[in-house]
């Protein structure tokens, strides 16, 4: 039976609660398919601060490297927030994503019929909506140079290679051949040099995707489009920043940001995570929501594993606590028929894999 070695990146906060549910999940599922697990628990964060005076070990970046994937849940926290930029634990997190060359985020943002109730917007505006943001995500203004501070001004920089744009772009053109065969490319191109750099760039890449229909957008438009009509898109390709801004805008169309899961892959291993933080405010209580981390064990079997049917279990699992009426707190005014805690969740997810499976 073959065996796949996890390298398991807690971290802070609700971390450690989303990851226990997600294990949970895969080990239900793969009790049922013919594949174990073997896990490996590494450090990162304000928790590997505290006890290294790293956020990110050198061991954790080994341990990953010698892993199959890793499932990583959240870092960060006030109590780090003081610390120098590279003590701090998003500072550790960069530096990894880095290391590990994973340049590509896939973040789906697909509304449940089940939680048609759940969004700020009108039922007719999102039931359907099926997004793929692919961000960009080991380059752009979170890692450009010169960037620096002083009493009185603070400076970044957004720099993109012609190459990194290339990368980037033929990931969210083989991806959209697979679905609805539309990217749209978003950027800043009437105001910022690399954005005009990013849009002749990404032009030249369609050329040899003559199957896919490419457009652009600005940012600022996306972002209002995104809210008006959320089905125009099928893979949205951004930058770095612009990404991470419009994939949580997208988890709203979605009812919680705790559903959403997201894939960071690159040349070598990929990191599946939640996009959420590590929600300090309800660390503790059993009350966050684990679906977003369990959705991305489920794209580690897909994407990084190639175990579909095992993904497509656990996807199925998760649609069938929601359609059963299974809320956590965060959605529990939306058509719940028992409000659960974070481990209840996973447990009745981890169950519905026997009713899921083909
Ligand atoms: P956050 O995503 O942690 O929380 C935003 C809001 O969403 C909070 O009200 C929180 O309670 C809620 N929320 C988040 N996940 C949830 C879940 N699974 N279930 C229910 N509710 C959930 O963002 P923030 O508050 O801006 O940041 C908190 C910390 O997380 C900061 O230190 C930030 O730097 C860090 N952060 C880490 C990552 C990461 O590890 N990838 C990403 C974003 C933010």
């Amino acid at each position: 039976m073959k065996t796949y070695k996890i390298a398991l990146i807690k971290g802070d906060g609700i971390g450690p609660e989303i990851i226990d549910e997600a294990v949970k999940v895969l080990d239900a599922v793969s009790s049922r398919y013919d594949f174990d697990f073997s896990y490996e628990e590494a450090l990162m964060g304000g928790c590997a601060y505290d006890i290294t005076g790293d956020p990110l070990p050198q061991e954790t970046i080994a341990i990953s490297l010698s892993s199959d994937a890793v499932l990583f849940g959240a870092i960060g926290g006030e109590k780090w927030d003081n610390l120098p930029r590279e003590k701090r634990p998003e500072s550790g997190l960069l530096r990894f994503r880095k290391e590990l060359g994973v340049y590509s985020n896939l973040r789906p943002a697909v509304v449940y019929d089940e939680l048609i109730n759940a969004s700020s917007l009108k039922p007719e505006i999102i039931k359907g909506v099926d997004i793929m943001v692919i961000r960009e995500l080991i380059g752009g203004i979170y890692f450009g140079e010169p960037k620096g501070r002083t009493e009185d001004k603070g400076w970044n920089t957004m720099v993109y290679t012609k190459d990194e744009i290339i990368r980037i772009s033929h990931h969210a053109f083989k991806i959209a051949m697979k679905r609805g065969k539309r990217v749209c490319s978003v950027d800043k191109a009437n105001v910022l040099d690399v954005s005009q750099l990013w849009r002749e760039t990404v032009e030249e890449v369609a050329k040899d995707y003559p199957e896919v229909e490419l457009s652009h957008m600005y940012v600022d438009n996306a972002a209002m489009q995104l809210i008006r009509d959320p089905k125009q898109f099928d893979v949205m390709l951004t930058g770095n920043i612009f990404g991470d801004i419009l994939s949580d805008e997208a988890s709203m169309l979605c009812g919680s940001i705790g559903l959403l899961p997201s894939a960071s892959v690159g040349d070598r291993i990929g990191v599946y995570e939640p996009i959420h933080g590590s929600a300090p405010d309800i660390a503790g209580q059993g009350i966050a929501n684990p679906i977003a981390t369990i959705a991305s064990a489920s794209m580690m079997l897909r994407y990084e594993l190639g175990e579909i049917e095992a993904a497509n279990c656990i996807d199925k699992a998760i649609k069938l606590a929601l359609s059963d009426g299974y809320r956590t707190k965060d959605l529990s005014q939306f058509d719940a028929k028992e409000v659960c805690s974070t481990s209840e969740m996973g447990s009745i997810i981890a169950n519905n894999t026997v009713k899921c499976k083909h």
